[in-house]
């Protein structure tokens, strides 16, 4: 058994659980709200530790990570559980349910990524960094066989243990959920302040990051909501690639299916300050493939997740020879 990191002792003999915002006090025998740690014989005891909910070799494009490593596969495991509670979750079944896990000690893990012929690992489908203690093991096993580690993540963590973390991992999507905090508050039971930070503190890292925002119709689609989600980004970094995704009705939210038009405009928003926007979860023509901001020459081609590298030469664009912002 594996004693969590990130806790402390409170006088009335409970342990709060310092790893993420959520705070859970604990008592004798009581699991947090993610389902990853639990007081056992007065410790906090990783108990989601090596168990891996699910496990897939995927293109690193379904991530999404379209800006590192193109068309390359990638092992992607995830545990069971969240730390947000999210009312239209798409994943729900393993991060709002308890599941049957199977263990995969962290050489096994990486031994598999090597087998598979993985260019790294992912940890994700539900919120990797409720795994902490997992993925400060296996991380830096995985970069000493020559893998990278990836997270798709909601943010939600508190720094100190981000910071901790950040030096073993080369790439991270982000999902921002929202600007407000109202939404975080209402939809997800989390709070925008600490995903915002968390993003800040990667740019600030210099981490590969990409952001996705999930357009949910009624609720996080307004014109100036995307176009303040869009300065602030534009404001740490141009280059950030940003992937709007169409939500569908999934587990307690039955808001209608974002109209494609409402799809265009945030792409049209974005467009106007930052280089690499996308759109996905669906097929819009002209917002997959990614042009060269200089001279829109193709770099790479994307269809559903056939990706093909065709623009790119010794890290240049092939035509107009400017740098691109690719990790290849
Ligand atoms: S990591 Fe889990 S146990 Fe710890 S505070 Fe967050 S939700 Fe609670």
């Amino acid at each position: 058994m594996k004693e969590a990191k990130y806790h402390k002792k409170l006088p009335d003999g409970q342990i709060k659980c310092l790893l993420c915002p959520v705070g859970c006090k604990l008592k004798e025998g009581e699991e947090g709200v993610c389902m990853g740690r639990k007081v056992i014989d007065d410790k906090l005891i990783a108990t989601n530790y090596a168990q891996v909910v699910s496990a897939h070799v995927d293109p690193i494009e379904k991530k999404p990570l379209y800006h590192f490593h193109p068309g390359e596969l990638i092992l992607s495991v995830g545990p069971n559980g969240c730390n947000m509670f999210c009312r239209h979750c798409q994943n729900w079944s393993i991060s709002q349910q308890k599941q049957r896990t199977m263990t995969m000690m962290p050489e096994e893990l990486v031994s598999l990524a090597e087998k598979e012929n993985s260019t790294g690992i992912a940890y994700t489908y539900a919120e990797p960094f409720i795994w902490f203690d997992y993925l400060m093991d296996v991380c830096p096993m995985a970069h000493e066989k020559g893998l990278t580690n990836v997270l798709v993540s909601n943010g939600y963590i508190h720094l100190k243990p981000l910071e901790e973390l950040l030096p073993h991992i080369d790439a991270i999507n982000v999902d921002v959920k929202s600007m407000r905090d109202e939404f975080y508050k209402d939809v997800c039971e989390g709070r925008f302040r600490v995903v915002k930070n968390t993003v800040e503190r990667i740019v600030r890292a210099g981490k590969h990051i990409e952001i996705t925002y999930l357009i949910i119709t009624d609720i996080n689609d307004s014109e100036a909501e995307i176009k303040e989600f869009i300065d602030w980004l534009a404001g740490l970094d141009n280059t950030i690639p940003i992937h709007f995704s169409r939500y569908f009705p999934s587990y307690k939210m039955n808001k209608p299916t974002t109209p494609i038009k409402t799809l265009n405009m945030a792409h049209a928003v974005a467009k106007n300050k930052m280089k690499y926007v996308y759109v996905g979860n669906t097929y819009i023509e002209g917002t997959s493939d990614t042009l060269c901001p200089e001279c829109n020459n193709t770099l790479v081609n994307r269809s559903g997740y056939f990706t093909r590298v065709v623009g790119i030469e010794d890290g240049k664009c092939s035509k107009c020879k400017s740098k691109v912002d690719f990790v290849l």
